[in-house]
Formats: C-alpha cells, sequence, structure tokens
C-alpha cells in the first residue's frame, strides 16, 4: 500500500473572488443563486460560488459582441493586444502561489507541482500567443485571368469556452490566449467542480488592461449554463475540453443553433509500447508518470500499457516498487506525490472501475483502496493479466489506475494499440530508430511522444484523432481556431505577367 501523509503547515490563503465575472466587474448571477464548492481532502464544503444559467451567459455574450462589434480589443494593432497580454502573464507569475493554492484546495493538486507545471505554463502560453498576435496575415494570391487577390485573417467573434476540472489553469489558458492574441471577446465556463482559480484569473486579466466585455467568466453547471454556450445564436464559435458524450452533446447544439464551427477535445485511452530494448529504469519512470501524474486524472495518460514480453516480468515489478513509494496524501505536504480525486463522483467511478476490472479476471498487482478515512485519496493501482476486451482496458477510467498488457511482436503491438475508439495520445519506447519511426507512423493518434511522455508544450500542436475529437489547442495552428479567412479579389490592369 502506498505512503499516506496528512501533514501540511501550508496557510491556504482566503478565496478573494466567488461572483461571475461580466462585461469588466464581479456580478451575482441573475437568479441569486450560489452553489457549494468542495475541498476534495475532506470533502468539505470551501465557499459559496454564484450559479450561472442560461440568462448569466446570455448577459454574457451580449458583453462579448458589444466588445467585439465596437470596443477596442479586436481594433487594437496585434502588438498593443500582445503587450497587455505579457503583462497578463507577468501578473500571474506574481501571484503564483495564491493561484496555485486554490487549484490544489479545489482540485486536489500537488500545490508545488501545480506552481511550477501549471501556473508556469499559463504564463508561457499567454507570452507565446502575446508574440503571434502581431504575426498574423493571409498570403498574396496571383490568379489567373487578369486577376490578383489576397487573404485576410480576421478575427472569428465572439468564443464560447467550456472546460474541464482536471487542469483549470492550463485549460484555461489553452483557450483563451490564442483567442485572445486573434482578437476575439470571450465567455468561459469553469468545470463546476474548479470554479476559483478562474475568477482569479479574470480579476488580473482586468489589472492587466484586457477591456470590459473581451474576457468573460460565468460559472455554473454543464446542462444548464455550458449547454446555454453551445446553443447560443450570437456566439460565434465554441471551443469545448472534456469527455467525448458531452463533446457530442455541444456539437449538436453547434448544429442545431447557428451552425457555430466547434473544436473537441476528448477522452483517451492511450497507449504506452514498451520494446525489449529499453532500459528498464527509464521505461518504469517514463510509464509510471505518464499513468500516475496528476492522480491519473489526465486525458493523455499512458492507462494502457503494451511490454514486450522479453521485459514484462522486470519491468512489472518496478512499477510495483514505484507504486508502493508514492506518498499519498494533502497536496500541499512537500512530501506528497498524490493528491485526492477531485470530487466524490469520479472517486466513486474509480473505485467502481477497480472492482469491475478484479470481477472481470484481471490481476490486482497492487493498490485498489482509497486512502485513509476522510477526501477522496486512491491508491496508485496496477492491473496485470488484462485482456484488450476487458472494461478496464477499453474504458476511460480517469484515475490512478494502469492496466499492463504483454505483447510478442510490433505488429501485434500497433494492432492492439490501434484497437480504441480513441486516438489523443500514444507513446513508443525504445532505442531502436526504426522501430520508433514505424510505430509513430502506425498509430492513429494526434500526439505521439518516442522516449518521453505527457513532454507538453505550448509550441506543439495538441489534439486528437477518432472519437478524442478534433481541431488542434497549442502551436500556431491554435490561432486559426480563433480566426475567419477572407479572400479578397479585385482586378490587375495592363499586368506583364
Ligand atoms: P465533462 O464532459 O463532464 O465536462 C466538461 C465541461 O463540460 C464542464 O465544464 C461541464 O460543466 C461542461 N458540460 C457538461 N455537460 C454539458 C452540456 N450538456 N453542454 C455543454 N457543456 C457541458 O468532462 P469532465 O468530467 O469535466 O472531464 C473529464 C473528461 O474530460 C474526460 O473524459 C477527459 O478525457 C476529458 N479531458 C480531455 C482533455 C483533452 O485535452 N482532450 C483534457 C482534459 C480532460
Amino acid at each position: 500500500m502506498a505512503n499516506h501523509s496528512s501533514e501540511s503547515s501550508f496557510k491556504i490563503p482566503a478565496v478573494k473572488f466567488t461572483k461571475l465575472f461580466i462585461n469588466g466587474e464581479f456580478v451575482d448571477s441573475v437568479s441569486g443563486k450560489t452553489f457549494d464548492t468542495f475541498d476534495p481532502r475532506t470533502g468539505e464544503v470551501i465557499t459559496k460560488v454564484s450559479l450561472g444559467d442560461a440568462e448569466d451567459i446570455d448577459l454574457a455574450v451580449k458583453a462579448a459582441r458589444h466588445a467585439f462589434d465596437h470596443g477596442p480589443w479586436p481594433r487594437m494593432s496585434g502588438a498593443e493586444r500582445g503587450l497587455i497580454m505579457m503583462k497578463f502573464a507577468n501578473l500571474i507569475e506574481e501571484n503564483a502561489e495564491e493561484i496555485a493554492a486554490l487549484d490544489a484546495v479545489n482540485g486536489g493538486k500537488v500545490f508545488i507541482l501545480c506552481k511550477f507545471i501549471d501556473i508556469a505554463a499559463a504564463a508561457r502560453t499567454l507570452r507565446y500567443y502575446a508574440g503571434a498576435a502581431d504575426k498574423i496575415h493571409g498570403t498574396v494570391l496571383k490568379l489567373s485571368k487578369g486577376l490578383q487577390g489576397y487573404t485576410l485573417k480576421e478575427p472569428i467573434g465572439v468564443v464560447g469556452s467550456i472546460i474541464p476540472w482536471n487542469f483549470p489553469t492550463v485549460m484555461f489558458f489553452m483557450k483563451t490566449a490564442p483567442a485572445l492574441a486573434a482578437g476575439c471577446t470571450i465567455i468561459l465556463k469553469p468545470a463546476e467542480q474548479t470554479p476559483l482559480s478562474a475568477l482569479y484569473y479574470a480579476h488580473l486579466a482586468k489589472l492587466a488592461g484586457i477591456p470590459d466585455g473581451v474576457l468573460n467568466v460565468v460559472n455554473g453547471y454543464g446542462h444548464t449554463a455550458g449547454a446555454a454556450i453551445s446553443s447560443h445564436m450570437d456566439v460565434d464559435k465554441v471551443t469545448f475540453t472534456g469527455s467525448t458524450e458531452v463533446g457530442r452533446k455541444v456539437m449538436m447544439a453547434a448544429a442545431a443553433s447557428n451552425l457555430k464551427p466547434v473544436s473537441l477535445e476528448l477522452g483517451g485511452k492511450s497507449p504506452l509500447l514498451i520494446f525489449d530494448d529499453a532500459d528498464i529504469g527509464q521505461a518504469a519512470d517514463i510509464a509510471f508518470k505518464g499513468m500516475f501524474f496528476n492522480k491519473g486524472e489526465i486525458c493523455v495518460a499512458s492507462s494502457r500499457v503494451f511490454v514486450q514480453e522479453g521485459i514484462y516480468e522486470k519491468l512489472v515489478k518496478k512499477l510495483v516498487e514505484k507504486a508502493k513509494a508514492t506518498v499519498v496524501g494533502d497536496p500541499f505536504d512537500p512530501k506528497v506525490h498524490q493528491g485526492p480525486q477531485t470530487d466524490k463522483k469520479q472517486f466513486e467511478k474509480i473505485l467502481s472501475y477497480i472492482e469491475q476490472g478484479t470481477k472481470e479476471g484481471a490481476t490486482l498487482l497492487t493498490g485498489g483502496n482509497r486512502v485513509g478515512q476522510k477526501g477522496y485519496y486512491i491508491e496508485p493501482t496496477i492491473f496485470t493479466d488484462v485482456k484488450d476486451d476487458m472494461t478496464i482496458a477499453k474504458e476511460e477510467i480517469f484515475g490512478p489506475v494502469m492496466s499492463l498488457m504483454k505483447f510478442k511482436t510490433m505488429d501485434e503491438a500497433i494492432k492492439r494499440a490501434n484497437n480504441t475508439t480513441y486516438g489523443l495520445a500514444a507513446g513508443i519506447i525504445t532505442k531502436d530508430l526504426n522501430v520508433a519511426n514505424s510505430v509513430s507512423r502506425s498509430i492513429r493518434a494526434g500526439v505521439i511522444w518516442i522516449n518521453c511522455y505527457t513532454a507538453f508544450d505550448v509550441d506543439c500542436p495538441y489534439g486528437g484523432y477518432k472519437m478524442s475529437g478534433f481541431g488542434r489547442d497549442y502551436g500556431l495552428e491554435a490561432l486559426d481556431q480563433y480566426l475567419q479567412l477572407k479572400s479578397v479579389v479585385t482586378p490587375v490592369m495592363d499586368s506583364p505577367w
């Protein structure tokens, strides 16, 4: 069993922002209703947050529409927008501890990792797209028949952004930074489980000089506030990250309303292929972090680990050692590696998948239990003898549960890796360049990591194949999701060519 720690001397700062942020102001919801937000370390209420619904979304859309149609943001030069975004990034870094504490207390994220990974990524993402804001341009078209043309890239308009709870900070900026750089205005709905850091970011956006109405944050439930965004006639685009099931609903609502374009980053059941020539210590490190980082609540988690038969036994042993050495406990305790799952529903869902794995005949090598009597802590759990058609090998668990499978040949591993409705990410561990190249080209997934895993960078486009969605976040490619392409054509008189 994993070690448990519940010591922490960290003083969690008081929550400052709990209202909706619409048109540059913190406001109560139209209904005046609020909802409780919880601390997954204890299951207790942290505070109450204003509960937005369709009417609040409508107010936010009106503010964003006005800011887009008449406000300064889309009319500024890209360089001016970039400067404001740089200031926003500086403010995030200045307040990193306080924001990381909000994501840790609200989402169970390990505080120190959140500060140095998530918050740092937020600032870097803003700076990356700030630098791109003055480099958005089209191309010149040399047309035939006495015509010439050019393309213009224009901001797409009012963007609705719906995000999940596993990376409240990273998701916020993955969506808003390219949209801001493009000159769009935004309504963002955080996940109902993790509303706190988004409101802090709204406050910092105002301090940085982002004009009123450009960035609105409306908290609320998915089937009410979220659905109101995807079906709104005056939202020009929706960007969504979350489950495949809800992604489908968002797309249907977009189609049934104003046919707004959508981009969807959805679930995954990502394979990691470890070949016989791998260094066992390195492979175990990569596989372990690939699965258990952020308590397995990560859409790219290497939840299906295929290991070639020659090293299978040794690798399994190393992974079990790592699981047993993991300290599960209070995410503010510097000794802790793994905090609590984000909420009760998720905690119960993971435990029921573990039960299902055992029932279907997989061997539970380590873990499988809750840790402690309070809060939503689960031991890092490893199953072996997992068959491809077992539930734990097919469905996304979104928790600290690894399935290990043995393979003989590369072709077999590729076939089994592709035997999934998802296609978000995959990993390969080998020293053989030919194997790495062949496997990378054969696996139908949006991101392939060779001899590394979860190696994200804002400069590297990221997104899914198959039922993991479509569209790309990060990279300059993401900017195009927030831009319209207009072609302008004129006749040319007396051109010599
Ligand atoms: P979810 O789909 O339940 O919720 C995501 C967001 O959608 C939340 O803000 C929620 O309020 C909202 N929502 C729910 N119902 C809605 C509706 N009918 N209309 C509009 N919005 C609605 O997902 P979750 O449980 O919050 O997150 C876990 C899922 O997200 C996992 O499946 C995971 O793989 C996926 N995820 C994917 C990525 C990625 O980049 N591909 C990243 C993180 C999480």
